[in-house]
């Protein structure tokens, strides 16, 4: 790689061209070469070496939204998706010395443009210039895998913003699931905190919601109830850090949250869900002045009971991804070890198996929950490790 002010290191070869897969029409990947893209200021180069799927790539893949490519879907536009990934820094652009070559990293998704009041204000997953990142109206903004190339591929370049350390004791496919732990770590935060002993309902276990339960203990919340349908989703959860689990197939929810907070209902919900009716089971389970986070996307549009909020002082914040740094924080609970992320990891494929892992993640063969990618294995068409 030679461009000007751009370090590299010969312990660290870069290659001129790489594999990387591209978004064809819906639901088709292409296993094509790309070059390999030169960092800029304050930004390096990663060298990707795992990559969890998400269930918005699925999204992404098949319907399009919430990816925005030069404005518009993301379908044949030589688009590589991928958002969950971590590997190692092998170029620094010009002027950066926040990094070393060699270290090892994890990555948030979105870099604001750097210049919106929004990314002023540290909310730069609400960037004001979001997706303007192309032709003449380059703001600079980035979202890996949404706005702009992503992780499915050998190389990408990342703003230092978006980076996280990761501890030599984490493992490649736990610092994938970094991102998942902050996106639940910014719900928190964005309702202003979780305060100890402070009580929490998660609904929905899926990775936010699992790891939603594990940040909330990790932070002092008691209790902490996880609620949701599939019994080895609810025991994973214990595992975690849930107090008490409900599966609302066998209890009513609400039933069971009086029951465990002697009819008083808790302080936060984090809806991780998105079921029809999530939005007002929530307002029920809480108590009054309580706080619902949504974290989760409702297919339609639902029906809410506004004037219950409005009578109970029930306050409602939704949130955009991984914001204000929560990456950081989070991994800063998993290097302490106070909960195992690697429990949802359930599956590791070869980058070139990557249509068979995103078919494993879809129909959740053999219980998939986190599955991942990794480069550097032979192709296979069968996971390479599976527990
Ligand atoms: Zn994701
Ligand atoms: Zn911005």
């Amino acid at each position: 790689m030679q461009a000007a002010g751009v370090k590299t290191d010969s312990k660290f070869p870069i290659p001129e061209k790489m594999k990387a897969w591209v978004l064809g029409k819906p639901g088709e990947l292409i296993y094509t070469q790309k070059s390999v893209p030169t960092p800029k200021k304050a930004e390096v180069l990663v060298r990707i070496d795992a990559v969890a799927i998400c269930a918005t790539d699925l999204q992404v893949i098949h319907e399009g939204p919430p990816a925005l490519i030069e404005g518009g879907a993301p379908f044949n536009k030589n688009f590589t998706p991928g958002h969950e990934y971590m590997g190692t820094v092998v170029a620094l652009g010009p002027g950066v010395d926040e990094y070393r070559i060699g270290e090892r990293v994890t990555v948030e998704i979105h870099a604001g443009c750097g210049q919106c009041v929004r990314c002023r204000q540290g909310m730069y997953t609400s960037c004001h210039n979001y997706g303007l990142n192309y032709g003449n109206v380059d703001k600079g903004h980035r979202a890996n895998g949404f706005t702009t190339d992503g992780g499915f591929c050998e190389y990408q370049v990342n703003n230092i913003n978006t980076l996280v350390h990761v501890d030599d004791s984490m493992s490649d496919e736990e610092a994938t699931l970094v991102v998942t732990a902050g996106t639940a770590m910014y719900g928190l935060t964005e309702i202003g905190g979780l305060i100890a002993g402070e009580s929490v309902v998660v609904s929905g276990p899926g990775p936010i919601g699992l790891l939603g339960a594990a940040v909330a203990k990790a932070l002092g919340a008691q209790p902490v109830i996880l609620t949701g349908t599939r019994d080895n989703r609810l025991e994973m959860g214990k595992k975690l850090g849930a107090d008490h689990v409900v599966n609302v197939r066998h209890e009513d929810p609400l039933e069971a949250i009086k029951r465990l907070t002697d009819g008083k209902g808790v302080d936060y919900v984090l809806e991780c869900s998105g079921a029809p009716n999530a939005v007002n089971e929530a307002a029920l389970m809480l108590n009054r002045g309580g706080k619902i986070c949504l974290a989760a996307f409702s297919h339609d549009p639902v029906a809410v009971d506004v004037s219950y909020l409005v009578r109970n002082n029930i306050y409602m914040y939704g949130i955009r991804g991984e914001g204000k740094s929560a990456t950081r924080r989070a991994e800063a609970f998993m290097r302490q070890k106070r909960f195992d992320a690697g429990i949802i990891h359930t599956h590791t494929f070869s980058m070139e198996d990557l249509p068979e892992a995103l078919r494993y993640a879809r129909e959740r063969i053999d219980d998939a929950i986190k599955v991942v990618v990794r480069n550097g294995l032979p192709k296979s068409g069968k996971p390479l490790l599976a527990k």
